[in-house]
């Protein structure tokens, strides 16, 4: 029973250094976010060691009345805090979630209709080299050369022209609401299925600051740890008349035992998530990304060819559009990297340099307001983000100013990962 440190140094140097990583840089990847402590208990848990095949209650493995319990609470908790008359918690990730629901309600060869991925789409709405490009017929929508927004007539154009039967709402990179209702209404129209795939806003969903997808949807399908703020993991939420079916199709479909310790996070994840905190936290989340926009957006950003796409958000991102800037993606990227800001580059749409260079700047805000972040200091990372998308300005004059606010506001403080 030796500690992590005693047993194998090096990974516990890994883990130290991560937490490090986190607490002295400010994490604006749109995706990420800080899992309070209690998820990580319940993740770092003896659960981890149970198999438990089926279902509570319907368990191909005898001692699971443990875990029962933390399945049932997981799944009523999930229904509640989104609306959903099922729900499955058992996928490990979003895209084992995606995986299952495309294997249960379509056959090889149907035809899907998804957001294109240069667009803001998903790898498994259809792209080339997954498995969902590779088994189905995907068709893709884009967004408007005019406004970057998704088009609901071209939509429908498609639509009519491909016959899907399946058509896939959801992004990751994306800065705008969906029409949730004309997306049904296009599904009903071909006999096409609506999956919804909320991964990236299924926070802001649960703290009722985005319209939810579950009245409109066929099946909603979630990843917990983004702006939710759980483990790393995926949800399925669905009618009661495909449950069976969508059961099914993640067990024994596509999983066998599922990771009972990661559900049980998840059970903690969405009881935090049904708290006034958890709603507060993400409408800072939306102020920060709106105060992010809105910097990039004044004259002096914009003299150095800085743009946002949509020209702002209604959602915890901004996709910063810098193709008239001098900075490439990649640049940008390592700019704010070495001001102490990490984010991602991104394809904006219709982007004239290739995937692994772009034209764009992802950021999120998500995990910044986990941090404690308020309108005051997502002034200044905003302010300081702009700074970094200036070729001239002084990146370690930056990085003072990151510290200032890391120094400020510790995270983790009780987590010791090698303790
Ligand atoms: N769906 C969307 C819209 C996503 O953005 C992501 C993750 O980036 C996923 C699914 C996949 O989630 P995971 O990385 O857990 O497989």
């Amino acid at each position: 029973d030796a500690p992590l440190s005693e047993i194998d140094p090096e990974i516990a140097a890994v883990l130290d250094g991560e937490a490090d990583r986190q607490r002295g840089t400010l994490e604006m990847i749109a995706s990420e976010n800080f899992a309070p402590r209690a998820v990580l208990q319940a993740q770092g848990s003896v659960l981890t060691n149970k198999y438990a095949e089926g279902y509570p209650g319907k368990r191909y493995y005898g001692g699971c009345e443990q875990v029962d319990v933390a399945e049932e609470l997981a799944r009523e908790r999930a229904k509640q805090l989104f609306g959903a008359e099922h729900a499955n918690v058992q996928p490990h990730s979003g895209a084992s979630a995606n995986a299952a629901v495309l294997q249960k309600l379509l056959t090889p060869g149907d035809t899907i209709l998804g957001l294109d991925l240069a667009h803001g789409g998903h790898l498994t709405h259809g792209m080339r080299l997954n498995f969902s490009g590779m088994l189905y017929d995907a068709a893709t929508y884009g967004v408007s050369e005019a406004d970057h927004r998704i088009d609901m007539d071209q939509v429908r154009q498609v639509a009519l022209e491909r016959r899907p039967k399946m058509i896939i709402a959801g992004w990751s990179a994306y800065p705008r609401h969906l029409d949730f209702a004309a997306f049904r209404a296009i599904a009903d129209e071909v006999g096409a299925y609506l999956l919804v795939d909320m991964a990236h806003f299924a926070g802001l969903v649960a703290a009722g600051v985005h319209p939810s997808p579950v009245p409109h949807a066929h099946v909603v399908t979630s990843t917990t740890h983004k702006t939710l703020t759980g483990p790393r993991a995926g949800i399925i939420l669905c009618q009661a008349d495909l449950a069976k079916k969508i059961d099914s199709g993640v067990f024994p479909g596509q999983q066998g035992g599922p990771l009972m310790h990661v559900i049980a996070a998840k059970a903690v994840a969405f009881k935090l998530a049904m708290t006034p905190e958890f709603k507060e936290k993400q409408e800072r989340t939306l102020r920060g990304a709106s105060i992010l926009a809105d910097r990039l957006l004044a004259d002096d950003a914009r003299a150095t060819g800085v743009d946002v796409v949509t020209g702002g958000t209604d959602v915890h991102l901004v996709l910063a559009d810098l193709r008239n800037s001098q900075l490439d993606g990649r640049q940008a990227e390592d700019r704010l990297h070495e001001s102490g800001i990490t984010a991602n580059r991104n394809a904006v749409p219709f982007d004239p340099r290739p995937p692994m260079v772009t034209s764009g700047v992802r950021l999120g805000t998500p995990a910044l307001a986990t941090r404690g972040f308020g309108d005051a200091e997502f002034t200044e990372v905003a302010d300081i983000v702009a700074g970094a998308f200036d070729p001239a300005s002084d990146v370690a004059a930056l990085r003072q100013r990151v510290d200032v606010l890391t120094e400020k506001f510790p995270l983790y403080t009780s987590v010791g990962p090698t303790a």
